[in-house]
């Protein structure tokens, strides 16, 4: 009798250097690749179209590339502790394999399957994958776990590194008779009418993940640590494949630093803050709900569904706030450059709730992800780990377009009813003369809004309530 183990996929949608299949191949004979589709997280708090069907695109492609070395992909739908014990009698499984992640829901859902595994019979064995290293095991010299940034980053750059694994060449065959179910499409899964993009940022399946990091390596990486904030140049937009694993994180840490150079170095320490924030999350579940800081969470919102309609729709008068969003909702992805003063334009110019932003990009980002989303929500509004001085936060949309995309060309390509004014008047379009908007093509108030809100008087109002939140704590 051969013995069969299931490897459970969830955000580790790739073949290379993928631990639990690694483990699986070499205990058991058979093994069966299975996904889920789980209806808590399809149709859930932070449901999304776009990332669905990227999640979809990426399915498909590992089914190919786990067909072509003699295996397969078998796909369920429902809850994983009843689909998983249920998989594991119909292909006679005795052991669960996957990797650990680190959200609330994944680590109750984990939970769940462990028991109802543990109640069939069946061995749960769970393994790394999903980050550079092991998240849980940071811990500051009093054993605490980490809230600020740069003594976490000390720690993980000394915590010890798993050798990475090749794809296997072959796998064996499914076992006769398994039904392999079929992957639906988004209407299928109900989907298929709502949020579509016009142009996603980035292609799915780990093929695509692979050329795209390799030319990311052998092109722009080297400049990495002078152009991270260049908005129309600049990151790698890697995180949608690290999203759904079809990069590794350890390999892109390794192939990273193995080509050296400050860009290199840079840039892992930007994978050091995807380890960061999903170790803030594990050890405060809490924070997926309210802010990490208990003082922060007395902080008066404002409630302005038309300023938050114009946030969305990229209308607020601030080309670079209006480029971001727009950015956002034709590509799923948005530069970070962009995230960070779109995100502090809704909390400190607009004064609205960080939760409403958290759920808008939840809902159109490819790389959507509740740990470091969330964390970075809490960051640029000031309520979570990793606290600073609320101006250090606060930032000026106009100073961060000039300094940040000098030429205008990150916004003239997301905002195009802005691309005939002078670069002297771009991040300030409001000032033209009507002369200078009759050249430009460009009338403010009828081709591009002005200003919803005046930044330094909203930059005042923000201070105050900042104060006065921290000033409660004093008290
Ligand atoms: C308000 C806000 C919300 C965000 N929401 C998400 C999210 O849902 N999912 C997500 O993956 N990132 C999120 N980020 C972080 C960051 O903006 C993106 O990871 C980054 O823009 C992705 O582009 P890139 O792959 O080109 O990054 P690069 O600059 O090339 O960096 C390489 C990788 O490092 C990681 N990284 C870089 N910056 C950060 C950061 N600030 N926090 C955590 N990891 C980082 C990402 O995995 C990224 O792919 C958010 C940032 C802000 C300010």
């Amino acid at each position: 009798m051969p013995s069969t183990a299931i490897v459970w996929l969830r955000r580790d949608l790739r073949v290379h250097d993928h631990p639990p299949l690694a483990a699986a191949l070499a205990a058991h004979d058979q093994v069966v690749p299975a996904f889920v589709l789980d209806p808590a997280l399809l149709h859930g708090r932070f449901a999304s179209a776009p990332r669905t069907a990227f999640l979809l695109d990426c399915l498909r492609e590992l089914e190919a590339a786990l067909r072509e070395r003699g295996g397969g992909l078998v796909v369920r739908h429902g809850a994983p502790e009843r689909e998983l014990p249920a998989l594991a009698r119909d292909a006679g499984a005795t052991a669960v394999y996957w990797a650990s992640d680190a959200t609330p829901y994944a680590l109750a859902r984990d939970r769940r399957v462990r028991e109802a595994l543990r109640r069939a019979g069946v061995e749960a064995i769970r393994g790394p994958g999903n980050f550079v290293a092991d998240v849980g095991r940071a811990r500051t010299k009093g054993g605490k776990p980490f809230t600020v940034f740069t003594p976490f980053h000390h720690a993980w750059s000394a915590l010890e590194r798993r050798p990475l694994l090749p794809a296997p060449s072959r796998l064996p065959a499914l076992p006769r008779g398994l039904d392999r179910g079929a992957l639906p499409s988004l209407a299928q899964l109900g989907l298929g009418g709502g949020d579509a993009l016009a142009a996603p940022a980035v292609q799915a399946g780990e093929a695509a993940a692979r050329d795209a990091f390799a030319a990311w390596l052998a092109g722009d990486l080297a400049a990495y640590g002078d152009r991270h904030d260049r908005l129309a140049v600049g990151s790698s937009r890697l995180s949608p494949h690290l999203r759904f694993g079809t990069l590794s994180p350890r390999e892109v840490e390794e192939r990273a630093q193995r080509h050296g150079g400050a860009g290199a170095a840079a840039f892992t320490r930007q994978l050091a803050w995807r380890d960061f924030f999903a170790h803030v999350l594990l050890h405060h579940p809490g924070n997926r709900l309210h802010e990490h800081q208990q003082p922060m969470r007395a902080l008066a919102w404002d409630d302005d569904a038309a300023l938050l309609a114009a946030w969305q729709d990229g209308r607020t008068g601030y080309p670079l706030v209006d480029a971001g969003m727009r950015e956002l909702r034709a590509s799923g992805w948005m530069h970070n450059r962009a995230r960070l003063v779109v995100g502090s334009f809704l909390t400190k110019d607009l004064q609205l709730d960080w939760r409403a932003g958290e759920a808008w990009f939840m809902r159109w980002l490819l790389d959507g992800d509740v740990a470091q989303n969330n964390g970075n929500w809490q960051w640029i509004a000031l309520v979570g780990v990793d606290p600073a001085p609320a101006f250090r936060r606060l930032l000026n949309p106009t100073l961060q377009q000039r300094r940040h995309d000098p030429d205008g060309a990150y916004v003239r390509r997301w905002v195009p009813e802005l691309r005939g004014v002078p670069d002297e008047r771009l991040a300030e379009p409001w000032r033209m003369s009507e002369a200078e908007q009759a050249a430009a093509g460009c009338v403010v108030g009828r081709d591009y809004p002005a200003p919803v809100v005046d930044h330094a008087h909203e930059r005042r109002r923000a201070l105050e309530r900042y104060r006065a939140a921290s000033a409660a704590r004093a008290t």
